[in-house]
């Protein structure tokens, strides 16, 4: 069985290929071998092919753009080419075994795959943003609210002309379990169980879309993606399809821990966003709590990085995860810095999240800021992953208001949260 969420537009288009009809086909029955012939089947050829692309650009409406998951609502397609994709091309639902409101205003959703295994996708709002007289101002869930300029500042997208006053990000897995083996990582303790296929990518988002007007899509769940490149690449071309889910290039972000080759195959084939799990200031310490580093150090990534043909007005997103007393130093800040000299690059501190699978502990605020002040003194956009902790009625109030107004072209469903 095909899944339909696996076919990028042209795969699309070469299986409807040969379902194509043209009306010329009838002149040929009369016309002997020869010049004439030949010319006729070219054009055929070609107007098969252009009748395909059509035809795929049409599904992909429906699907993508209108959540339609039943090839019988299609009903501007001939019978025939629904009644052959319906024999042939499913089109994936996933299973959602829970969707619960987090304490800190993320909402997460358990999904059960065919095979019964479960990933996590999870949408986070950020920053409600309104028009206030001619100004556009950026209010983010801890009440901050910033204004023109400091939104970039604040390492929201400064696209002020756009329609669309809040993000709601779409952090979606692509591995169940993850191979890498970081140290302060839950699911790098877990291991890797299987990676996912490109309809399970892609179907993350379509369910979410279908619940919630998306803005954001970040690879950054469970699992390496560049571990999984393949799958990505193709579930990114889907995201970034003007007629499938029409994201910009600019809101889909792949998050890697550092798989070289996965980063130059990566761009050979879409142009999505790139953030780099860095996380340490020097190959020493980079390799104790990062597996991968050995294979691919600190100096050959940064070189993979700057390879990137990121085109002008885009940056490399630098995560550091902020370990107490292990990679938290006021000389850690200043090796970032260098480091990342002559890369267009804007960093993001991520305070450690303690959990029971590693010892590490969170640095107080002050070490957070203290090192986010030395990045910003070096002309390093630098923010800080916040952490949220309102009750739940809050969050909830907040979060209907940010779901109102996020824009939101398509038709969704009414969002139910579930609350713990
Ligand atoms: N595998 C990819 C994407 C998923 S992890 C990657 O590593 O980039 C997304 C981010 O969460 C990474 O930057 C990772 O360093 C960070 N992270 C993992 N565990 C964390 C924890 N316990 N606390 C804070 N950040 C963590
Ligand atoms: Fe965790 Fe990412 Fe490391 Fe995998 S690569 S163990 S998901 S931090």
């Amino acid at each position: 069985m095909i899944y339909f969420q696996s076919l990028n537009k042209n795969d699309l288009a070469d299986l409807l290929l040969p379902l194509g009809r043209v009306k010329e086909e009838r002149d040929l029955r009369d016309l002997p071998e020869g010049d004439e012939r030949n010319s006729l089947l070219k054009k055929i050829e070609q107007k098969k092919i252009k009748q395909a692309m059509m035809r795929a650009k049409q599904i992909y409406h429906w699907v993508y753009q209108r959540y339609v998951t039943d090839w019988d609502q299609m009903t501007d397609l001939a019978k025939e080419i629904r009644e052959w994709m319906k024999a042939n091309v499913t089109i994936y639902r996933l299973n959602e075994t829970y969707a619960k409101q987090s304490l800190d205003g993320t909402f997460k959703f358990l999904w059960q795959l065919h095979d019964q295994k479960t990933i996590e996708s999870v949408i986070i709002p950020a920053a409600l943003r309104e028009k206030i007289g001619d100004e556009v101002v950026a209010t983010l869930e801890d009440g901050k609210r910033y204004s023109g300029i400091e939104t970039e500042k604040a390492g929201l997208d400064n696209d002020l002309n756009e329609d669309s006053w809040a993000r709601l990000t779409a952090c979606i897995s692509s591995q169940v379990g993850c191979a890498m083996a970081c140290k302060f990582c839950l699911t790098g303790v877990q291991g890797l169980d299987r990676s996912l296929e490109a309809h399970e990518i892609v179907t993350q988002v379509l369910e979410l879309r279908m619940r919630a007007p998306i803005t954001n899509i970040v690879f950054m769940g469970m699992g390496e993606p560049l571990h999984n490149v393949k799958n990505i690449i193709k579930a990114c071309q889907i995201m970034l399809d003007e007629d499938g889910m029409n994201f910009s290039k600019r809101k889909v972000t792949v998050s890697t821990s550092g798989l070289v080759p996965g980063i130059e195959e990566l761009y050979k084939h879409t142009d999505v966003s790139l953030a780099i799990s860095l996380n340490s200031s020097t190959d020493e310490q980079r390799s104790q709590i990062m597996p991968v580093n050995k294979k691919w150090p600190i100096a050959e990534l940064l070189d993979a990085c700057r390879k990137v043909p990121l085109g002008t007005h885009r940056r490399i997103t630098f995560e550091y995860v902020m370990l107490k007393d292990f990679n938290d130093t006021i000389e850690d800040a200043h090796r970032v810095a260098r480091l990342l000299k002559g890369i267009p690059s804007k960093v993001n501190l991520i305070p450690f999240n303690e959990h029971s699978g590693a010892d590490f502990k969170r640095p107080t605020d002050k070490t957070v800021l203290d090192f986010q002040r030395i990045l910003l003194k070096q002309g390093y956009t630098t923010t800080v992953r916040v952490s949220r902790g309102r009750d739940i009625l809050a969050a909830c109030g907040q979060l209907r208001s940010l779901f109102g107004t996020a824009r939101g072209t398509e038709k969704h469903r009414d969002f139910q949260p579930v609350n713990e």
